[in-house]
């Protein structure tokens, strides 16, 4: 039987829709929450921070794009980052790396107040998530949640492995499974007999970098795979190697000469339970974390921190 589609495209939709509610009242009530980015010249990094701000407008936060001169020293920026943390409507901050190359971005970072720190790279927050205390955490893996706990999806006491050791991914969705308590295992690129530890996995999770690496060999049948790898095919002969016969994707490629495809191989739709597409899974739900986070920032920050608040 094929897998379930895990639509990542309307589970995100229903959260922007979910946010804009609250942003909504928060405006109402006074206090619009706000999100500055902060980022570099890089062709890149203006496309994501353009969908960012658009994603802004649409559910209703307040945004501001700042960007400082490509000579910026790292203490002009310090103090840029020190001016947002004082400021009280800016609720969210996020740094959109690359930074100028002559700018220590790992201090820019560290700066930036962790009440604000949407992105859930500050070391605080990670600890909090660590710990599990109310925290911001990254958003790949925050939608990852999000996808397994609106599909119906169990997580406690079932085997997840996980295949990366990001900072920004692998190891964030591995603790956040801990948390939801499953038995979870982390893998990464020394690890012995990989496709044998994938296969004992109730929900594998690859965030590697490597177009379609798992293959269906890496997967027990019935298991939930969420494929958060995004990898660009532009390569004719890779193309047909994953895709021959697909006449959507093959009029998609013809047009762009390149596709998206995640770590996972189109094949395993045929023998896993559940799967998220590459493109319209995971990726959508980033932009609506984001959107989340920001909210929920404004929420702790302005409430200094209640401790009920939903940790993910
Ligand atoms: P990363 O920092 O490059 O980490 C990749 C991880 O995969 C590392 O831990 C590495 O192991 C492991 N790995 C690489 N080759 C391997 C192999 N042959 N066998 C086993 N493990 C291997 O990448 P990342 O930032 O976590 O991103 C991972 C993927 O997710 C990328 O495709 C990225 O584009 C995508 N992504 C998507 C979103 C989204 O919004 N959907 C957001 C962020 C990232 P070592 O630690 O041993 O080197």
């Amino acid at each position: 039987m094929p897998a379930t589609i895990l639509d990542g495209t309307r589970i995100a939709q229903e959260i922007r829709s979910e946010v804009a509610a609250e942003a909504k009242a928060k405006t109402a009530a006074g206090v619009r929450p706000g999100l500055e980015v902060l980022v570099g010249h890089n062709p890149a990094s203006e496309i994501y921070v353009r969908g960012k701000v658009k994603a802004c407008d649409e559910v209703g936060i307040y945004s501001e794009t700042l960007t400082p001169p490509d000579s910026s020293t790292t203490a002009e920026l310090l103090a840029l980052v020190e001016d947002l943390n004082r400021r009280d409507e800016i609720d969210g901050i996020l740094v959109q790396l690359p930074l100028p190359p002559q700018v220590d971005a790992k201090k820019v970072l560290l700066a930036v107040d962790p009440a604000k720190d949407v992105d859930g790279f500050h070391p605080m927050n990670v600890g909090f998530l660590s710990t599990q205390r109310p925290g911001l955490v990254p958003c790949t893996p925050a939608g990852v949640m999000e996808i397994l706990k609106r599909s119906n999806i169990a997580v406690a006491g079932r085997e997840a492995v996980v295949v990366g050791r990001s900072d920004i991914v692998g190891k964030p969705v591995a603790m956040l499974l801990t948390n939801a308590n499953a038995t979870v295992t982390i893998c990464h690129s020394k690890t012995h007999d990989l496709p044998g530890v994938c296969r004992r996995a109730d929900i594998l999770v690859a965030a590697i970098g490597r177009a379609g690496m798992i293959t269906r060999d890496y997967v027990k049948p019935g298991a939930t795979v969420i494929d958060v790898g995004m990898n660009t095919v532009t390569d004719p002969a890779e193309f047909q190697r994953f895709f021959a016969g697909n006449a959507k994707r093959e009029e998609t490629f013809r047009k762009k000469g390149s596709t998206l495809i995640g770590d996972v191989h189109p094949e395993v739709a045929g023998i896993a339970g559940a799967i998220t597409p590459v493109p319209g899974g995971v990726g959508p739900l980033t932009i609506a974390m984001l959107m989340f986070k920001t909210v929920k920032a404004a929420k702790m920050r302005r409430a200094n921190h209640v401790p009920e608040l939903s940790r993910t």
